[in-house]
């Protein structure tokens, strides 16, 4: 109830606890759940691991953990199993100081348990490395909206989110940014799409409504209204998420 009651009065912010459970719940769940990463799936993985291992939000181990893995997928025959993975996983963490620490989801607490987690972690997760891959232009412009798209077509167990997501990539030509800051937009973009299609939905928790991002209290200069519509004032919300996202701002709350 505290972390609801501070995560609430706090406005956009992000917590390093659920940059943290995301990866936690990656390495450990959703990517084991393959049978086999091969061709395409192998390619994903590959490049999965290499975004997070450059913008690792983690602690030292976890940046080693993250660096071993991509070396290890790397050297991998292109028919790496799920369940060899997963053995990789907990061999180098067996060898490490100890990476996860979040016991909870801190911004992506939800009113009741069924509420929000794991798949507000991934955005978030996914926002924040369109943002430090603008920051540090060490990767080609759309690299990351790339593996975010290999996530989602070979990984995600949400069947409905991928439906979506990649009729959305299609239409809205995921392939075609042209910069690392078109990225960043690209993604803010997608996903206030997706909060439209869900708002009022049954998944939604009425403490966070799904309200068009950012807000007016948050970012009052990110969009113009008049009487008929909205505008978004597009290098605002850019600078405004470049702040969000930054890896200097990100929040330890409710970390052990
Ligand atoms: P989320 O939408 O998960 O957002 C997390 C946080 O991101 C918010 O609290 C806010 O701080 C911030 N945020 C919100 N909007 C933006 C934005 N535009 N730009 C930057 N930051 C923002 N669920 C379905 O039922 N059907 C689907 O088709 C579906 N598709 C999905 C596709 C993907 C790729 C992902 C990752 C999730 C999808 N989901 C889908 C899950 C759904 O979008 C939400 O994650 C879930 O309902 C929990 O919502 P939430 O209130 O925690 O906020």
């Amino acid at each position: 109830a505290a972390i609801l009651a501070t995560v609430l009065g706090a406005g956009p912010k992000t917590y390093r606890a659920d940059l943290e459970q995301a990866i936690d719940k990656l390495l450990h769940i959703e990517l084991p759940k393959a049978r086999v990463f091969e061709a395409a799936g192998h390619l994903a993985l590959r490049q999965l691991l290499n975004v997070l291992r450059l913008f690792s939000p983690l602690n030292r181990s976890g940046n080693v953990l993250l660096a071993r893995l991509h070396e290890f997928v790397n050297g991998s025959s292109d028919a790496l199993s799920g369940a060899a993975f997963q053995a990789q996983v907990q061999l180098q963490e067996s060898m490490l100081p100890k990476v996860f620490k979040a016991r909870r989801y801190v911004g992506c607490i939800g009113s009741a348990p069924v509420l929000r987690g794991f798949t507000c972690s991934l955005w978030t997760l996914f926002h924040y490395l369109t943002v430090q891959s603008a920051r540090s232009s060490v990767l080609p412009a759309g690299y990351v909206l790339g593996a975010i798209h290999g996530f989602v077509s070979h990984f995600f167990g949400c069947k409905d989110c991928v439906q979506h997501f990649l009729a959305m990539a299609d239409r809205r030509k995921l392939f075609s940014v042209a910069t690392r800051d078109e990225e960043i937009l690209w993604l803010w973009a997608a996903h206030n799409e997706v909060n439209q299609r869900l708002a009022g939905d049954s998944t939604e928790d009425p403490q966070f409504p799904k309200l068009q991002f950012p807000d007016l209290n948050a970012c009052p200069k990110c969009q113009l209204q008049s009487a008929s519509n909205t505008t978004w004032q597009l290098q605002e919300v850019l600078k405004f998420l470049k702040d969000v996202y930054d890896a200097k701002n990100l929040s330890n709350y409710g970390l052990p």
